[in-house]
């Protein structure tokens, strides 16, 4: 792969970061990943409009336009002739001897690279997939993207020992999201259910588009939090990101969703967003 580390463009093997970047030392990074199907980016505008937004909340000033940004995006693509995958970006707050506190004078580290995967038609979308339910253990700044995903990553190794794809985190009684995705259900009448943002959840991009699709079908997404005992009893469920796109959930803990398959409004669902990403259903 050639990756992006620094301004330029190098072979992989040949990439260094700094030992003393922030965002290695204390996750104090953000990042995004755009899907890329058929070599076009998905959804690109609202990834990029989070990754401002992260940016600014953490204020660190990267200092590049977006055409700049869309531009190292495009240039990953075409030098690895990406045709289906992800791209990643990273951007760190820059180096400094370490120290919690930092100068507003650093160099943000921006870095980005792809990764070649299959998004569409595959088993797990066809199927549907099983999710665990887990306290969130994570900080109270989720709606910013950042590099601090140990959480995540504990969540989804705990609920892979235990047999599940994935899971579902739970606050206070209600579902937050997934570990890395937009949890969804469809309720008996027919009613698709998401959590509002707020503080508690990232703002899915996925999300987003796909609510933007429902409107103009005149299908609305309801934005309200839901228990764990509502998703298990759901007529369907599903969950939501760049990388799974539209997936639908069959199996929330201990309990099968519907008929145990993929349901019809989600099938509907997975088809406007392919439909609209270009990809032929
Ligand atoms: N929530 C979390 C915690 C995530 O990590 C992600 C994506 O990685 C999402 C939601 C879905 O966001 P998007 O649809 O923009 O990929």
């Amino acid at each position: 792969r050639i990756v992006y580390v620094y301004g330029q463009f190098v072979p992989e093997e040949e990439a260094r970061i700094g030992l003393f970047d922030r965002g290695f030392l204390f996750g104090d990074a953000v990042y995004e990943v755009t899907a890329v199907i058929g070599g076009r980016m998905i959804d690109n505008d609202l990834h990029l409009d989070r990754l401002e937004r992260s940016l600014r909340e953490l204020a660190i000033p990267l200092g590049l336009s977006r055409k700049e940004i869309a531009g190292v995006q495009a240039e990953l693509i075409a030098r690895n002739a990406l045709r289906d995958g992800t791209i990643y970006l990273q951007v760190s707050r820059g180096e400094a001897d370490r120290d919690f506190l930092y100068s507003d004078a650093l160099a943000p580290r921006f870095v980005g690279f792809t990764q070649a995967k299959t998004l569409t038609g595959t088993k797990a979308q066809q199927d549907g997939i099983s999710v665990d339910l887990a306290d969130d253990p994570r900080w109270h700044r989720r709606d910013i993207k950042t590099a601090m995903l140990l959480g995540q990553v504990m969540a989804k190794q705990a609920a892979r020992a235990r047999g599940f794809d994935d899971v579902w985190l739970v606050e206070n009684g209600l579902v937050t999201e997934g570990a890395s995705s937009t949890a969804h259900v469809i309720t008996g009448d027919g009613r698709i259910l998401t959590r509002a943002a707020s503080r508690a959840t990232l703002p899915g991009c996925t999300q987003r588009a796909l609510a933007l699709l429902c409107a103009a079908e005149d299908l609305a997404i309801e934005e309200r939090a839901f228990t764990p005992n509502e998703a298990q009893a759901a007529a369907e469920a599903f969950q939501t990101s760049a990388s799974s796109l539209v997936m639908p959930v069959v199996r929330i803990g201990d309990r099968v969703v519907g008929n145990g398959k993929p349901g019809p409004m989600t099938r509907k669902l997975q088809a406007l967003y392919l439909e609209a990403a270009g990809v032929p259903v």
